[in-house]
């Protein structure tokens, strides 16, 4: 397959007019390790940045099983019957495509896949969470320019995928399945305390009961958690993915979280946050990075470890002689 080369000019220009295959293709650049396409993509991102950051951006977050491509299928189809453009990314930093990643496989939400309103990307490969939020960030930019007005971000419910996929994102939705009196056994404290919705998920059929039950549960146990300084209260819905139950319920409360949020200017605020939490992570991570590929500290690093082994020298005393080895080279 010949591609043109195109500029990052054309590019954004076709971009901006809706161009999937092109939009697709700018992504390309922003998940290549190739310095030349790293630097298209660059310059792409910053001349879409005036037409970005117009969407409702949606985390959506479960453990494998609980129904997340079906619910993403169900709410994006929901999503594009009023009107609206939907765009689908996930962060999974442990998949790569050649594994087969969350999204990856296309048979799932196959009604998705085939609606003209809907764009799915799987999640850009790699092993460091801090790239894969990165490429998402950006592929967000790009997704917006070209007129996406709701993004859907996927995460499975492991590792800190959650709270990346938190800090860029306007609602944060966690799926649940109700389970038999246990419901709230093995829930990580945090993903709570991030959730601005908990959907219980699967409330059709023999589940109807338990779901009942599961819902008054998740409502007792968000009340001793803190009030959120943006105002909100988290709700607890129910919803069958399957049936496509509750879907519009969902979305009726996401747009009354907006409304409230524009009203009080936390919803800029929060974006303005998430700008200046991604800056700092950004550096933290170039340096550490930087840090770490110093050929000084490769050659020394060894040493120390080994002299840490022998009981020769503390943790303190190492750290300090190799911080003091790194001369910054930061490209
Ligand atoms: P994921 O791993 O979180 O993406 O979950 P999937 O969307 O792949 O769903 C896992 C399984 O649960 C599949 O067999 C789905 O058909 C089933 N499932 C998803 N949503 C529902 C639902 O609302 N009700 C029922 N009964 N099953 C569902």
């Amino acid at each position: 397959l010949r591609k043109r080369k195109l500029s990052a000019k054309t590019l954004t220009e076709r971009i901006i007019k809706g161009d999937i295959t092109l939009l697709s293709r700018a992504i390309t650049y922003v998940e290549s390790t190739l310095p030349a396409h790293q630097e298209l993509a660059r310059e792409v991102i910053n001349s879409c940045l005036p037409y970005a950051n117009n969407s409702i951006r949606i985390g959506i977050t479960g453990v494998p099983g609980v129904g997340k491509s079906t619910f993403i299928e169900s709410f994006g189809n929901y999503l594009t019957s009023l009107g609206k453009k939907v765009a689908v990314l996930a962060v999974d930093p442990s998949s790569s495509l050649s594994k087969g990643s969350i999204l990856g496989d296309k048979t799932r939400m196959e009604t998705l896949v085939n609606n003209p309103n809907a764009y799915i990307r799987p999640s850009a490969a790699g092993d460091s969470l801090g790239g894969v939020a990165r490429k998402t960030r950006e592929t967000i930019i790009l997704c917006e320019a070209a007129g996406f007005d709701t993004i859907l971000i996927e995460t499975v419910g492991v590792g800190q995928s959650e709270t990346a996929v938190h800090s860029m994102v306007d609602f944060f939705l966690l799926l649940k399945l109700a389970g038999a009196g246990d419901e709230l056994q093995g829930i990580k404290r945090g993903i709570m305390e991030m959730a601005d919705a908990i959907v219980i998920n699967k409330a059709d059929g023999k589940n109807l009961e338990a779901t009942q039950r599961a819902k008054v549960e998740f409502n007792r146990a968000l009340h001793l958690f803190p009030p959120k300084k943006n105002g909100w209260v988290p709700k607890v819905l129910t919803a069958s993915a399957i049936e496509n139950k509750g879907i519009d319920v969902i979305w009726e409360l996401i747009r009354l979280f907006i409304e409230q949020q524009n009203s009080t200017g936390f919803f800029t605020k929060n974006r303005v946050q998430q700008q200046k939490y991604w800056l700092w992570q950004t550096i933290e991570e170039r340096l550490k990075a930087a840090f770490y590929e110093h050929p000084e500290i490769q050659k020394n690093m060894p040493i120390e470890l080994e002299a840490l082994e022998l009981n020769k020298t503390t943790p303190f005393a190492a750290a300090q002689r190799l911080l003091e080895l790194y001369k910054p080279i930061i490209e």
